[in-house]
């Protein structure tokens, strides 16, 4: 029986035509989704100069019979898609009717397959002088795509360098590899290997695999779910971010996609954990009932609609919040000696764990390879730990950083970083709270604004009073206040008071009461704080240790900056060689 039914006309001409096959990457999708669809589970690629001069895709899946290789080749032969309805769901990769055919009529290809019984080799070129013969070969398919586009030189002058190529082909299959852990992936151009995966399937292996070990044993494991969606997955510590967003890797019911609310979710949630600008690395599967997501129509773009957005971000930025609420976050100054003698090899998961000084930091990177679903009482302990750190103070650096010590070892923390956290934290709290407690100003303070920026302030002035800010017209374009929130720190309040009527004008348009609250907090809990250079006495720092270990995060500034950093007692050994 032949697998590929001819695809209906009507569908057929819904597929955008030609629209599929833009770079080598296109090239590699579409032959590796094939190679998925056959039910792979080991799947080669193999580039020559990044895939300009050949691309090869091998796989071990169910191969074709001889039929149904003569009608790969066929416009709108698909073995995935039988109805119009079928193209609204997710469930399955492909809108692969056009794809082989597009990319046979644009390049040289030479198909080797076999399910079982006899093999077939296919040739064409330029989509055309279709050569069949018999071949002996294993069961599986092989695709080896060459001179790519060489009939259409205006497509050909799109194609970019060498490198890019090959690394946008590198990017689609590491994505790739991270959706289907089941799955061992290799990628190689010019004979080295760019990436390569085992099909473990084994999510923080496969991390492993592809971001390496200083990744991996930095992620969290994620598990939440609500009535329509459940998430899954790992999420970076904020000890390793990257430069840009394309390592927030998320996948609706196993498939790639995008979607810029998802995302905003995602880095919502790390806000005070790290820098702007600065993004994690985030691996997470969406599971979902299909009908619930509208897919671009567009067979080469990865975005996708949700109905009940609202439901799913939720879930996500919470639930992120949580997991990095619950897990020990102190940086490990670590000495990299040791980096050498960390071996590349994940399956004896000794080599995994750093040397380690005590019984609590075993416990961690256990936890973090555990894939028990709850471990949730794991988590609560070592939360409980942070909180019940006994830190003294030593003595303070440069008038800027605090060292402190416990049994365990010795803690850095930067003083400002760790004083605007307890501050910011504390402001947050105030401004949630339902009773505010006002002070009177001795000399109220007049604001003299302009027209607009009057109109502005004295809209927002319920939210304001609501805080504690007590603000009356005065006389042309000019407000005065009366009364301010206690929080406000004694001689810094006519200027903390402008700084905040500064930041509603800059607000304008774009005010939201949540991300007011949140930058406000961070403005004032940034004056108020010890700076660097101003000494502090050994209560002023036992002070400060004890209120920081109360925090909610307190790990981070208000902008992500390290606030404690921690040499264990062993570190410490090492780094004086008297431990070896
Ligand atoms: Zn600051
Ligand atoms: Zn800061």
């Amino acid at each position: 029986m032949s697998k590929i039914k001819v695809m209906d006309e009507l569908l057929a001409n819904k597929i955008a035509a030609g629209e599929v096959v833009e770079k080598c990457a296109s090239v590699v999708k579409e032959l590796v989704e094939n190679a998925i669809d056959a039910k792979a589970d080991i799947i080669k690629v193999y580039l020559e100069d990044g895939g300009l001069s050949l691309i090869k895709v091998v796989d071990n899946g169910t191969g074709m019979d001889k039929e149904d290789a003569k009608l790969a080749f066929m416009r709108h032969a698909t073995s995935k898609i039988y109805n119009d309805n079928d193209l609204f769901f997710i469930e399955t990769l492909g809108f692969r009717g056009e794809a082989l055919a597009s990319i046979a009529s644009v390049s040289e290809v030479t198909l080797e397959t076999c399910d079982g019984n006899v093999g077939t080799q296919v040739y064409l070129k330029g989509g055309k002088d279709l050569r069949v013969q018999e071949i002996g070969t294993n069961q599986g398919t092989s695709i080896t795509v060459t001179n790519l586009f060489y009939n259409t030189p205006a497509r050909l002058k799109y194609l970019k360098s060498e490198t890019t190529e090959a690394n946008n082909c590198l990017q689609y299959i590491e994505k790739l590899a991270l959706s289907k852990p089941n799955i061992a992936f290799s990628l190689e151009n010019n004979g080295k290997v760019m990436v390569k995966t085992s099909g473990s399937n084994n999510l923080l292996k496969t991390i492993h695999e592809i971001y390496g070990l200083n990744v991996s044993s930095n992620m969290l494991e994620i598990k939440a779910i609500n009535n329509d969606f459940a998430i899954s997955g790992f999420i970076g510590k904020p000890s390793i971010l990257k430069k840009n967003r394309n390592h927030f890797n998320t996948f609706v019911n196993g498939r790639i996609v995008k979607n810029n609310e998802v995302n905003r979710a995602i880095n919502d949630a790390y806000n005070t954990y790290k820098h702007e600008g600065f993004y994690p690395i985030v691996v997470l599967n969406i599971d979902v009932d299909p009908t619930l997501v509208d897919v671009n129509i567009h067979p080469t773009k990865q975005d996708v609609k949700f109905s009940k957005i609202d439901m799913l971000t939720s879930l996500i930025y919470q639930n992120i919040k949580k997991v990095l609420y619950q897990n020990l976050l102190v940086p490990k100054a670590y000495y990299d000696d040791e980096k050498t003698q960390i071996k590349d090899n994940f399956i004896d998961m000794q080599d995994f764990v750093i040397p380690q000084n005590s019984e609590e930091e075993k416990e961690i990177v256990q936890t973090e390879f555990n894939f028990n679903a709850d471990n949730s009482s794991n988590v609560v302990i070592k939360n409980r730990e942070f909180k019940n750190l006994k830190l003294r103070p030593v003595g303070q650096v440069h008038g800027t950083y605090i060292i402190a010590e416990n049994e365990d070892g010795m803690f850095i923390l930067d003083q400002h970083a760790a004083h605007e956290r307890v501050n910011y934290e504390m402001i947050l709290k105030k401004v949630h709270d339902f009773q505010v407690s006002t002070t009177q100003m001795l000399i109220p303070l007049n604001i003299e604004l302009t027209s607009s920026d009057y109109q502005n302030i004295l809209e927002k002035k319920d939210i304001l009073a609501s805080l504690g800010f007590k603000i009356e017209e005065f006389g042309l374009n000019t407000i005065l206040v009366k009364e301010h929130p206690t929080w406000l720190k004694t001689n810094q309040e006519e200027e903390s008071i402008k700084a905040i009527i500064d930041l509603i004008i800059e607000m304008g348009k774009n005010f939201n009461k949540d991300k007011f609250l949140d930058s406000m907090a961070k403005m004032v809990s940034c004056k108020m704080s010890v700076k660097a250079n101003e000494h502090l006495s050994l209560d002023e720092m036992e002070q400060l240790l004890n209120d920081l270990v109360k925090c909610d995060n307190p790990y981070n500034c208000c902008h992500g900056r390290p606030s404690i950093m921690q040499y264990s007692n062993y570190e410490l050994e090492k780094m004086f060689k008297r431990v070896m």
